[in-house]
């Protein structure tokens, strides 16, 4: 049998547990390779069952992140297991997964071009394939609330309208993925995508695709391609 704890009135895998945040911690040291974050900046979540979240602390750097400083919240952001701070983005992340029930992870990154068009206040247009067949069509910026508000998590939530990633106005982006490793394809796709929106303004502007292909290969990723990707399709 193998040992379980009750977190949030849930029995929960100890195995479960220590897994969800081992995975955060490798993803910390990814996003930093990749340069989607710098510093302690950005944090990642992952859901381990509903009401139950592994989340990074708050203010912590990534390259000497441990597994036991990842904390383990509930929906309310209330610390269920951990000595740490829970990132101070927590509502934003439980506030994604009460809307998204797809959502198993959230990477929340500042990344360099996403950033630039969040500080603009632009979307990233609807204008390459690959976060096209992602998102269906452009990703939409939020209006501007304080970092780690409610307003934030609710500004988010409404201009991401059940997509996968949101700019956040002055600040930087957040995905969400049906694993980790969903998450930040759309985080690595979403900055590639932004710095070619970036390209091409400075370079006379780009042709934006029609909501009718964009939907086309939207369908496409969603019934087939990402599948592909998780390896559940051949
Ligand atoms: P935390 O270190 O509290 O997760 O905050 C970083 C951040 O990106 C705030 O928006
Ligand atoms: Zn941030």
């Amino acid at each position: 049998m193998q040992e379980a704890v009750l977190l949030n009135d849930k029995k929960i895998l100890v195995e479960a547990i220590r897994s969800a945040r081992e995975a955060v911690v490798n993803m910390g040291k990814e996003l930093m390779e990749r340069k989607l974050v710098a510093g302690s900046w950005g944090n990642i979540s992952v859901k381990i069952a509903d009401g139950v979240y592994a989340v990074t602390p708050s203010g912590r750097g990534y390259a000497n992140q441990k597994p036991e400083d990842i904390v383990i919240i509930d929906s309310a952001c209330q610390t269920l297991d951990g000595a740490l701070t829970p990132s101070s983005e927590s509502k934003l992340h439980t506030a994604i997964y009460a809307a998204c029930p797809e959502a198993q992870a959230i990477i929340h990154t500042h990344s360099i071009y996403a950033s630039a068009l969040a500080a603009m206040r632009k979307p990233v247009p609807a204008i390459i394939e690959d976060i096209v067949q992602i998102i269906g069509g452009r990703v939409h910026c939020a209006e501007y609330a304080l970092p780690g508000t409610q307003e934030l998590a609710d500004n988010a939530v409404a201009a991401m309208n059940g997509r996968k990633a949101v700019l956040l106005a002055n600040h930087g982006a957040v995905c969400w993925g049906k694993s980790l490793e969903d998450a930040l394809i759309v985080a690595e796709i979403l900055e590639k995508a932004a710095q070619i929106a970036i390209i091409c303004q400075s370079c006379g502007g780009a042709v934006e695709l029609s909501s009718k292909d964009a939907e086309i290969m939207h369908s496409f990723y969603e019934e087939h391609y990402s599948k592909r990707q998780m390896g559940t399709e051949k």
